[in-house]
């Protein structure tokens, strides 16, 4: 059994060094959520499948030979003639400020049917499905090809983990909502920023903020365009971690509340991510607040993917969920704290550098 089966689209990047208008040149690299916690489970040690659609071109080639590169088993993955792979440029518009631009509508990876799901799942069931709420907004074909992996997890025992991801560009809070919260039966842990419960639970799709970003509302002639900018990513300063672990008292009742809701549902384990905040984890046994390390941030995109990968990490390592938080504050800062999406994950060995004093030499 691999470890961990994931699936998605995964996309060229091109990050520029200012204002896109004024040309220059740009970095190629490649991203997509899920491939980014493939790749942050790599490096940990965990063997790890990934599956999803690229285009029969070169992009489509960089992304299976990267993600080959990074020790992620790539061979269910499938090819399509007629349809490129997905496109997105990073716009570093402020120091603190990155505009992400998308060119995915009809990508081949937005083309993800459920045959591809089924494949991976006859050839090994996973001991952990991975799943973003990115994949059922791309397509109907995409959302069937989710719906089926939580299908074949539930038949093959996987434990599966979701990690709610919103993007408003794909689709509206209603339309998430009214999926999302018919997959939360069959999820056993679910990953999500504070503001993304709601859209999990029964009623709560009119809870979601607008997008942060300005431009045209979340859903575009034909409901699956993404196309302009979705959200401009702020890093957060450097924070203290004095504060020490304990019951999360200073997080608002109602997210409480609301995770309580979840575990009533059938959830095990309902991770809340706070940025430069750190942590929260529910379970029936309680709450436990877990701080962010102290880190100068630099890139905060590719975080909450980081952050997944630190999780489940432990997970499979047997801890409890206070190892598996203190893992994916580990893994979440390394992200923020170096540039790209993926490429500063750490492997087992450079888990321990972060406390490092300033100035430290590894030689
Ligand atoms: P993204 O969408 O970019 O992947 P996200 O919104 O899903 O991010 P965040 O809550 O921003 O996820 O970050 C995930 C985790 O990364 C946090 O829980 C925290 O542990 C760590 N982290 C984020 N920002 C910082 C920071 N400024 N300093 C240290 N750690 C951070």
């Amino acid at each position: 059994r691999p470890d961990v089966f994931t699936f998605g689209e995964t996309m060229v990047a091109l990050r520029g060094s200012g204002p896109l208008k004024l040309g220059g040149t740009m970095q190629v690299s490649v991203a997509g959520a899920e491939s980014n916690v493939a790749i942050g489970l790599a490096r940990l040690g965990h063997s790890v499948r990934w599956a999803g659609a690229v285009g029969e071109d070169e992009a489509g080639q960089l992304v299976l030979r990267t993600l080959r590169a990074e020790g992620v088993e790539v061979s269910g993955a499938s090819t399509d003639q007629d349809a490129p792979t997905g496109l997105l440029l990073f716009e570093p518009r402020l120091p603190e400020v990155t505009r992400v631009h998308y060119y995915r509508a009809g990508s081949a990876g937005s083309r993800l049917t459920a045959d591809v799901i089924d494949r991976a799942f006859r050839a090994a069931p996973p001991t952990v499905l991975h799943l973003t709420g990115i994949t059922p907004a791309l397509s109907p074909t995409a959302r069937s090809a989710a719906l089926r992996s939580l299908q074949l997890a539930r038949e093959h025992s996987s434990l599966v983990c979701l990690d709610v991801n919103f993007r408003a560009r794909l689709w509206t809070a209603e339309e998430a909502c009214a999926v999302l919260r018919e997959w939360i039966p069959h999820v056993d842990v679910l990953i999500a920023s504070d503001d993304e419960l709601p859209l999990c639970l029964p009623g709560g799709g009119g809870a979601m903020p607008a997008p942060q970003s300005g431009g045209a509302g979340p859903a575009q002639e034909g409901g699956y365009r993404e196309t302009s900018p979705d959200r401009e990513r702020t890093p957060d300063g450097p924070q203290s971690s004095e504060a020490p672990s304990g019951p999360a008292d200073n997080n608002e009742p109602t997210i409480a509340a609301q995770a309580k809701l979840l575990l009533d549902l059938g959830v095990d384990e309902i991770v809340v991510k706070l940025g430069a905040e750190g942590a929260t984890a529910y379970t029936h046994g309680g709450s436990l607040h877990q701080p962010a390390k102290t880190v100068r941030a630099v890139d905060a995109v590719g975080a909450g993917d980081a952050f997944v990968a630190g999780y489940l990490s432990a997970l499979l390592d047997g801890e409890e969920p206070a190892g598996c938080l203190e893992r994916a504050v580990t893994t979440g800062a390394f992200a923020v704290a170096s540039p790209g999406d993926w490429e500063g994950a750490p492997t087992r060995a450079e888990l321990g550098m972060l406390g490092a004093p300033p100035g430290t030499v590894v030689r």
